[in-house]
C-alpha cells in the first residue's frame, strides 16, 4: 500500500491504475477534501459532478454508484464510505477570486491552484478546473433551496474508498477554506492511499 500524505492547504496527484483502489484519508477529522479525476490518457475527460448527478438522480454521492466524466463514462466507483457519507456535488473549487470575495487582502492558497500545482507535478499543465467532488464537506439544503456552509462530520481516520473505472490521474486538496466554517477544526491533512 502506498500512501501520499497530502498536507493542509496543499493538494497532491496520483496515477491510479483501472481496478486499482484508492481510499481518501481524513486524518485528523472534519477536514474537506476536493477529490477530482482526469483520464490518464485524454485529460479533456474527468470526473464531472455535474454529468454524476444526472447518472445517479441525486444531489450527493453514495456508495455504489460510480462518478462519471464529462463524456458520461464511468471512472472512479463509490465502494465504501466509513465517515458519516456527508459529501458534496454542488459547489465549485475554491479560487482566488472566491477569498477576494471573503475579503481576503493578497494571496490565499485554494483548490484551483491546488488542482493546477498537483496535475503539472505529473506533467499536466493545461488542465480544466472541473467542478470537483467535494468529499466530507456538508451543503446543507434548506426547503426552499438553500444551501448552508456547515462543519465536516467526518472524525479522524474517516476513509471514503474508490475503485477506478479506468487509467487515471486523481488529485486531492485538502480545501485551505478558512472564512467559512466548513473545516470546522482549522486546516488539517488528508492522505491518498493506493492499494493493490
Ligand atoms: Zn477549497
Amino acid at each position: 500500500m502506498e500512501r501520499i500524505v497530502v498536507p493542509p492547504r496543499e493538494g497532491r496527484a496520483a496515477r491510479v491504475r483501472r481496478g486499482q483502489r484508492v481510499r481518501v484519508v481524513d486524518l485528523e477529522g472534519a477536514q474537506v477534501g476536493d477529490l477530482f479525476a482526469f483520464v490518464a490518457e485524454d485529460v479533456g475527460e474527468y470526473a464531472s459532478a455535474e454529468h454524476t448527478r444526472v447518472a445517479v438522480g441525486r444531489l450527493f454521492p453514495r456508495p455504489g454508484e460510480a462518478f462519471v466524466t464529462n463524456r458520461r463514462r464511468p471512472i472512479l466507483r463509490f465502494e465504501a464510505d466509513t465517515s458519516p457519507g456527508i459529501h458534496d456535488m454542488l459547489l465549485a473549487a475554491c479560487d482566488p477570486t472566491r477569498y477576494r470575495g471573503l475579503g481576503v487582502e493578497g494571496w490565499h492558497a485554494s483548490c484551483q491552484e491546488n488542482l493546477q500545482t498537483a496535475m503539472a507535478s505529473v506533467g499536466q499543465t493545461r488542465v480544466e478546473v472541473p467542478q470537483p467532488i467535494n468529499l466530507f464537506m456538508n451543503i446543507p439544503l434548506d426547503a426552499e433551496g438553500g444551501l448552508g456552509f456547515a462543519p465536516a462530520p467526518s472524525r479522524a481516520g474517516d476513509h471514503v474508498e474508490l475503485r477506478a473505472e479506468l487509467d487515471c490521474i486523481v488529485v486531492v486538496s485538502a480545501c485551505p477554506q478558512d472564512l467559512v466554517p466548513i473545516n470546522a477544526n482549522g486546516i488539517t491533512p488528508l492522505a491518498i492511499e493506493l492499494l493493490d
